[in-house]
């Protein structure tokens, strides 16, 4: 066997194994085996995240509500200790008492001292007259009958008012108590507070750094003043704060777009509700770690495992690659094996063939040796034409004989060309001439007028239908009949059927026929024929199919891409 059969493949067997399929079965495999290996990674470490997530935020959320809380009870007992104070002064002066300014004075001082935060106090009669009043401003005569707050605490018998300005032109609210005389009769005590102490209390709420505290009342108008919110009597920066009864915590958006965590506390016996926020951005460091190292854990094995997947599949890709070049080139040996085993069949046919004229040339040249021996004259020239003649037909047909022999003889790399495929059909069966002479088997051609060529390589094509007749040959009977149609198929193939009635191919051996090494020629076959027949027309471009009936007959229809349409 020549040393290129080994080492040359062929363009279509370098096509098999060229770099581009194998680019893409790369590509393919590291994306198919990435996203399986890295979206669990992804899932894993997203719901991790999120549940330390959720850990972190209760504990960046619990101490808010615990300070809302303790803001709120420290504001209610501001305003029960006020409101006690004031109802003691009620309980333990007498209405006429409390009419005088001195008395009212002493028991202002007394209550500045006490809890500070008193600014003035008045007492003021049922029908609204304010009867008595100390402190900063001239009020004593002031008629509050009209005022909401004098119908409030006349029904309800305390009223915190909200934040105001009032006629005194600083921010303060009222303290009014009620108290009832007997009879249906009735006055009221009226304080009012400076609203400092209350910021003073709420500012000590600030969760640093970044926190804001402040109290609202009811229309969310500020109560006391905010870092940035708004301020003091300025309606409320941040939209929808809760309005329950209770401590509540949301997540709102500041104006500037920055998330935030609120809580809000409503303080009994008033409209006002405290508010605590602090940024959500303001993360305990525990948290910020804890993410660097979820990430960078995430990286890492993002990382590792594409390193794996990338060399594994490069590994795999190269053992891929290696096999395929190993089974490109069996098929190139057994394609090679097929042809020089049809050769060895034919050399015998063939030697038996050229035997024939060869000892017709002997015998014609050996005549006209004798002829010029015998006589001095020149023997007649028509005879020594007719002898010469028969001497060159002779001689032409062994070159024709080795001719055929040449084109099959040729190297197997498809080299395209346009195909006469009459002429080529009728030299492949010249090769079983003799056969079908022999048992008399009628081959038959059906070719359309305007005979079509393929573009395809002429010594492969040639391999293609002597395996097909060689089978056909061998399924007939002696005194068979084989049909060799050529028709168009649609515009750009020719369909080629060799149809024999021979012994047919049974159901169950159809879908192996291809198959190499599938034999039923036990000890005569090799399998290997219809395999390459396959094998070829596909690199030609073509399509091999097959029907078959047992004990009626075989088609084989090859089609193949068409060439020039010879006229
Ligand atoms: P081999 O001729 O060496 O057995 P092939 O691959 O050429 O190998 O053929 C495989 C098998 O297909 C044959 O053994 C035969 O059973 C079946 N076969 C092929 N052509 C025909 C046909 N025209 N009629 C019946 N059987 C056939």
């Amino acid at each position: 066997m020549p040393e290129d059969v080994n080492q040359n493949l062929g363009p279509e067997e370098e096509e098999l194994i060229s770099d581009r399929r194998y680019h893409r079965t790369f590509i393919a495999s590291v994306l198919a085996v990435s996203i399986v290996a890295i979206i669990p990674l992804l899932i894993m470490t997203g719901t991790t995240y999120r549940q330390y997530r959720t850990v972190f935020d209760a504990e960046m959320t619990r101490p808010m509500v615990r300070f809302t809380t303790n803001g709120k009870q420290s504001l209610e007992s501001f305003l029960s200790e006020h409101i006690s104070a004031l109802t003691m002064v009620i309980r333990e002066r007498s209405f006429e008492e409390l009419q005088e300014n001195r008395t009212l004075e002493r028991v202002l001082m007394n209550l500045k001292q006490a809890f500070g935060g008193f600014i003035d106090l008045g007492v003021i009669d049922e029908d609204g007259i304010q009867l008595s009043y100390v402190g900063p401003y001239e009020l004593e005569g002031v008629n509050y009958e009209e005022s909401i707050w004098f119908h409030e605490v006349i029904m309800r018998g305390v009223h915190v008012s909200d934040v105001f300005m009032g006629h005194r032109n600083f921010p303060h609210f009222v303290i009014a108590i009620r108290h009832d005389l007997g009879a249906g009769h009735q006055f009221v005590l009226r304080a009012t507070i400076d609203t400092d102490v209350l910021n003073r209390l709420v500012q000590s709420l600030v969760i640093q750094p970044h926190g804001d505290a402040f109290i609202i009342n009811r229309d969310s108008i500020l109560q006391t003043p905010s870092q940035f919110n708004g301020d003091i009597l300025e309606r409320s920066l941040l939209p929808g704060l809760p309005h329950s009864t209770q401590t509540e915590l949301v997540e709102l958006e500041a104006q500037n777009g920055e998330s935030l965590i609120v809580a809000c506390a409503p303080i009994e016996r008033s409209s006002f509700r405290l508010v605590l926020l602090r940024p959500s951005s303001a993360l305990p460091t525990d948290w910020l770690n804890l993410r660097r190292e979820l990430g960078i854990f995430l990286v890492i094995s993002i990382i590792l495992i594409l390193g794996v997947i990338i060399g594994g599949s490069v590994w795999m890709i190269r053992r891929m690659q290696e096999a395929d070049r190993l089974r490109a080139l069996c098929y190139h040996k057994m394609e090679y094996t097929n042809k020089m085993e049809s050769l060895g069949r034919m050399s015998a046919g063939v030697a038996h063939e050229i035997n024939n004229p060869l000892s017709i040339i002997t015998e014609k040249a050996g005549l006209m040796k004798d002829l010029l021996q015998l006589s001095d004259k020149m023997p007649p020239r028509e005879k020594l034409v007719e002898l010469v003649n028969s001497v060159i037909k002779s001689a032409d047909r062994c070159g024709g004989i080795t001719h055929r022999l040449l084109g099959f003889a040729k190297h197997m790399q498809v080299k395209h060309e346009n195909v006469d495929l009459d002429l080529l059909l009728r030299e492949v069966l010249g090769f079983l001439e003799k056969e079908a002479e022999y048992r008399s088997i009628y081959v038959d051609f059906q070719f359309p007028e305007l005979q079509p060529t393929v573009s395809s390589d002429r010594g492969q094509l040639q391999q293609v239908f002597l395996n097909i007749l060689n089978n056909a040959f061998a399924a007939v009977d002696d005194g068979g009949h084989i049909v060799i149609g050529v028709t168009h198929d649609g515009a750009n193939m020719v369909a080629v059927s060799i149809a024999d009635d021979g012994i047919g191919v049974p159901e169950e051996n159809l879908a192996r026929i291809f198959d190499p090494f599938f034999t039923t020629k036990k000890g005569a076959g090799t399998g290997l024929g219809l395999s390459i027949t396959y094998g070829i027309i596909e690199k030609l471009g073509g399509n091999i199919t097959v029907e078959s009936t047992v004990g009626e007959g075989t088609c084989f229809t090859v089609t193949l891409p068409k060439g020039h349409t010879v006229d």
